[in-house]
C-alpha cells in the first residue's frame, strides 16, 4: 500500500477538514490542533496529513512533494499551478469573496484595493474593464479601508460580523469560495487506487 500525503492548512479549513474525515472514520494520531508537529499519521491505511500554511498548499502540490490537497478556491484563484487535477467540491469552510468599503463606495477606475490576493484582484477589475492598484498585505484588510490606506478592500466573508463592526458593507462579490480537494497530476496516475479510495471513503455521508 502506497503512502499518501494530504495537506491542509490550519484554522478553518483544518477545523472542518477533520469534521469531515472523523464522520467517515478517520483521525489522526494526535490532533494537528492541540501539536506542534507538521505531519500525522492517521487511522486511514497509508494516509499522511501535512500541516501547511494555505497559500502554500499549492506549491507543494504543483511539486509532487504532496499528493493530495484541501485548498480554498480562494488560494487556487490567486495562484498560478496548474500541475493539479480538481477532485471535489468539498463545500467545506463555505464564505464569499468580496470587494467592500466605507458605506455607499461603488466600483470606479483607479480605486487602491488592499487585499491579500493581487492576482485575482487585478483579475476581476480587468474583467469588468475597472482599472485599479492593488495593495497587497497580510492581515486585517479591514483596517486598510477604515483607515483610508485603501478606497476598498478583496477579503474574504463569512457572518458579515467583521465589516459591520468596522463601519464597512460588501460593494460586490467577486465569487462564492469552499474548500477544494486536489490531487498532484503525476501522483494521480502513480496512486490512482489508493486516492480513488480515499476519495470514495469521504464521499460516503
Ligand atoms: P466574518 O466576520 O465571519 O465575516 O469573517 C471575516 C473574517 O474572517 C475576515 O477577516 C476573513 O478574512 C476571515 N474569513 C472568513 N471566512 C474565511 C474562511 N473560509 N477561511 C479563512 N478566513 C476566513
Amino acid at each position: 500500500m502506497k503512502k499518501i500525503f494530504l495537506a491542509i492548512s490550519k484554522g478553518r479549513i483544518m477545523d472542518e477538514a477533520l469534521i469531515l474525515l472523523k464522520k467517515n472514520n478517520i483521525e489522526c494520531d494526535i490532533s494537528p490542533n492541540k501539536s506542534r508537529k507538521l505531519i500525522f499519521k492517521t487511522n486511514y491505511e497509508n494516509l499522511n496529513i501535512i500541516v501547511v500554511r494555505a497559500s502554500d498548499v499549492p506549491m507543494y502540490i504543483e511539486s509532487g512533494k504532496v499528493d493530495l490537497g484541501i485548498v480554498g478556491k480562494d488560494t487556487l484563484l490567486e495562484s498560478n499551478v496548474d500541475n493539479y487535477f480538481f477532485l471535489r467540491d468539498l463545500k467545506i469552510a463555505s464564505c464569499k469573496l468580496v470587494v467592500a468599503g466605507k458605506k455607499n463606495k461603488k466600483l470606479v477606475s483607479n480605486m487602491k484595493i488592499a487585499t491579500k490576493y493581487p492576482n485575482l484582484t487585478q483579475e476581476f477589475f480587468l474583467s469588468k474593464g475597472i482599472p485599479c492598484s492593488v495593495l497587497k498585505l497580510y492581515g486585517s484588510m479591514e483596517l486598510a479601508a477604515v483607515l483610508n490606506l485603501s478606497d476598498a478592500i478583496v477579503d474574504l466573508v463569512d457572518t458579515g460580523k467583521t465589516l459591520k463592526e468596522n463601519g464597512l458593507e460588501k460593494i460586490c462579490l467577486i465569487d462564492n469560495i469552499t474548500s477544494h480537494l486536489i490531487v498532484n497530476k503525476s501522483s494521480y496516475k502513480i496512486k490512482k487506487n489508493e486516492i480513488n479510495k480515499f476519495i470514495t471513503r469521504i464521499s460516503a455521508q
